[in-house]
């Protein structure tokens, strides 16, 4: 068993994909070719009509996004200290200060009433993150950012095709609430390509424009140059590739709740673990499936046994970013986030993809329940 199965979901759409990289390789135009236009157009019309701007990867995406953002050395962004490292990782590569927000525990998302208490005049950005598929509880955070003049720039690298509903009734998709969305079509992400990808969607027509210009080397117009910018874009066969895989996106999504409800239908009633909550404003498209173990369970021990019983699990994030060496500058100490530090301890993914079957779920969580019943 694997955690993500990308060759079956492949083989499924195989004839698809190589009819259209044929289309591709015959027009020679491997760069800022018509297929990646049309992925853009498609990607949008998707999202509701949010600008897509394609670029290399979402780590890109995400430093494209605060360079096209009016900011200076020193301006801080808040972000949440249990995700990926890409998220906080470009605020210092840019010389802005990340400034950490614990999360809630139960949907892993930043704690939207922990946010006010760390703005200050050199707040300028609040960058949440949907992690392992469901959104931040956006509708307070963007009254935040209003009050504080604040922009929003939301990682939906884990979250695309996410909704969020809003308290008049208006649903939003992850990554178009804010003032930039960023995403990532890194294979094993639920749009994932074969290779790296990634793209922002940008509301206003401006900033989108700042943001192309940026991943072009600072350029609209050839060899002339507006700005520094850099060299990020996602290549003609990506996004051949994405144009087929966006039409299956949905399809891909119910496969995974399905799977989702499954689990969470095998591990019912088990005190030693909690499954993944799913918060009442967003829907969660399970990018991930991550369970809380209680404290008094050994995961290094569950996970030797899973890995026995042939059952792959992994751990997203196994140490809170303010605890890294990397960000050690901060002056960060244990206890300054105890939430991101308890799910770093507690947290464990199984197998989440498309192609899972029954018999595998029910060999997951059969493996799964004798390991946390023994400790
Ligand atoms: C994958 C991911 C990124 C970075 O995307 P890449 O395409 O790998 O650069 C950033 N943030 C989060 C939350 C991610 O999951």
């Amino acid at each position: 068993m694997q955690m993500v199965d990308l060759h079956n979901q492949y083989l499924k759409i195989r004839d698809e994909v190589e009819a259209a990289w044929a289309e591709v390789m015959d027009s020679g135009a491997f760069i800022r070719g018509k297929a990646v236009k049309e992925f853009e157009e498609n990607l949008s019309r998707y999202l509701g009509g949010s600008r897509v701007v394609t670029c290399g990867n979402g780590t890109d995406a995400l430093q494209i996004a605060l360079m096209a953002l009016d900011l200076h050395p020193g301006d801080e962004v808040i972000t949440p200290p249990f995700t990926f490292i890409a998220t906080a990782e470009v605020i210092a590569l840019l010389g802005l200060k990340p400034v950490f927000v614990d999360v809630e525990e139960r949907t892993f998302t930043l704690d939207v009433d922990k946010v006010e208490a760390a703005i200050t005049p050199r707040t300028k950005v609040i960058l949440p993150v949907h992690l392992f598929g469901q959104c931040a509880d956006m509708e307070p955070l963007l009254e935040i950012a209003r009050r504080h003049n604040l922009y929003v720039v939301e990682d939906a690298c884990q979250a695309i095709g996410a909704t969020y509903t809003f308290s008049d009734g208006t649903v939003r998709m992850a990554g178009t609430m804010g003032h930039i969305g960023c995403t990532s079509f890194f294979p094993s992400k639920n749009l994932g390509c074969f290779g790296d990808g990634g793209a922002l969607f940008i509301q206003d027509e401006k900033l989108a424009g700042e943001a192309a210009c940026i991943a072009n080397h600072g350029s609209v117009q050839k060899y002339h140059h507006e700005r520094i910018g850099i060299n990020s874009r996602l290549d003609s066969l990506q996004a051949a590739l994405l144009n087929v895989k966006l039409r299956y996106l949905d399809e891909y999504i119910r496969a995974r709740q399905t799977a989702a409800a499954k689990y969470n239908q095998l591990l019912a009633g088990c005190d030693q673990l909690t499954v993944p909550q799913v918060a009442p404003h967003s829907t969660h498209v399970y990018h991930q499936y991550t369970l809380r173990l209680a404290n008094s369970v050994d995961r290094v021990q569950v996970q030797a046994e899973l890995k026995a019983a042939g059952i792959p699990s992994m751990v997203y994030y196994p140490v809170s970013l303010h605890l890294q060496p990397a960000f050690a500058f901060l002056g960060h100490q244990r206890g300054d986030f105890p939430v991101a530090e308890h799910l770093a301890d507690t947290v464990l993914s199984l197998p989440m993809h498309t192609e899972l079957t029954d018999e595998m779920q029910e060999t997951v969580a059969k493996a799964l329940l004798a390991a946390v019943n023994k400790g």
